[in-house]
């Protein structure tokens, strides 16, 4: 049995996950940077904000009675995607437990994270994946050794439109649940820019029309329920043509955004539809979490794919198509 710690700040969360080969998790800690009213996420107050919670949440994990930190094998970090300044936080506090404990250092994909504890933990076996969350919006399966991105957001993610539109008009950070929640109230389709290009689709357009019509008059329900229509009508249509070209049988949602009962109705409904179990990930490790990093890293560890401190710098463009994927045949 081994067991990986791996460390997750890529955006707004500094968190630190540990797990064994079995795909228990042993412990499972965090703090989320929460932006002023009215801001998004400063990278620098973000990065900061992970810095001064760093010792405290270290000090928890040293603390858990479930394991020692000698037992620990392997350490695993998000290196990328993501906001340069918070990699580097997370990367740092890494290679710092990499050199005291003597153990090997291993970077992650942090969309590959998500993908895998997602798979781990519906137990779905080769799905098409929508990845949806505050800095990614991504339609993925794997293909010939890799996955695949069929198609993704040409701008935008869609947690960040959700969260710009609801500063927009007022609503606290973050915005989907939020929108998710007026949603409920109305069902009057106010008419909104739908844009699929290809397998790619685009949610500015639709961002801008949005607060163009609230401001415009229209009524803030009407807006949050016809936003969700429209912009996850979108992610529907090109999860469906992946899933029909690649004759794949499962759809797995994952990301922030995968909270959305809505968004989750709507995959299903077409997932049934041509015979997919739709599978979504479990909350508790459905947003940005270390323990994805840290499972991720196991399976890493298994082929050997450490780190030694020189190449550990951090990739804030990092994408999942650019890694080769030994452990899926
Ligand atoms: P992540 O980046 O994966 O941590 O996810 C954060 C994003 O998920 C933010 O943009 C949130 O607004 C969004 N989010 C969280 N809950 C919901 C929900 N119920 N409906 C829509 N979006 C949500
Ligand atoms: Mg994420």
């Amino acid at each position: 049995m081994k067991i990986c710690l791996g460390i997750e700040s890529t955006a707004h969360t500094l968190g630190i996950g540990v797990i064994n080969s079995e795909g228990k998790i042993l412990k499972q800690v965090q703090k989320t940077f929460i932006p002023e009213i009215g801001g998004g996420i400063h990278p620098r107050k973000a990065a900061e904000h992970h810095f001064k919670y760093a010792r405290e949440l270290i000090k928890e994990v040293k603390n858990s009675n479930n394991f020692n930190l000698k037992d620990i094998n392997y350490v695993a970090f998000s290196q990328g995607p993501g906001l340069g300044v918070c990699l580097r936080v997370g990367a740092v506090i890494a290679r710092t437990l990499h050199q005291t404990l003597n153990i090997p250092l291993i970077g992650v994909n942090h969309c590959l994270a998500h993908l895998e504890i997602g798979k781990l933990f519906c137990d779905a076996k080769d799905p098409i994946c929508v990845y949806t969350s505050g800095g990614n919006t991504q339609i993925i399966g794997f293909d010939g050794g890799r996955y695949r991105v069929f198609g993704e957001t040409l701008d935008i993610p869609i947690g960040n439109m959700l969260d710009v539109f609801s500063r927009e008009a007022h609503l606290q950070h973050p915005g989907g649940p939020k929108v998710e929640k007026l949603a409920k109230l109305s069902n009057k389709f106010v008419e909104l820019p739908y844009t699929v290009k290809g397998m790619d689709f685009s949610f500015s357009g639709l961002l801008t029309a949005a607060i163009n019509k609230l401001e415009a008059g229209e009524k803030l329900e009407d807006m949050c329920f016809s936003i969700q229509e429209v912009s996850f009508g979108m992610l529907v249509e090109v999860t469906e043509r992946a899933l029909a070209h690649t004759e794949k049988n499962e759809v797995l949602l994952t990301g922030g955004v995968a909270a959305n009962l809505r968004l989750q109705e709507m995959l299903k409904i077409m997932a049934e539809e041509h015979g997919a179990t739709f599978y979504v990930v479990p909350k508790q490790v459905a947003g940005d979490n270390g323990a994805m990093i840290a499972w991720t890293g196991l399976l890493q560890a298994n082929y050997r794919q450490f780190l030694k401190i020189d190449e550990s710098n951090v990739l804030p463009k990092w994408r999942i198509d650019e890694i080769e994927i030994p452990w899926i045949n």
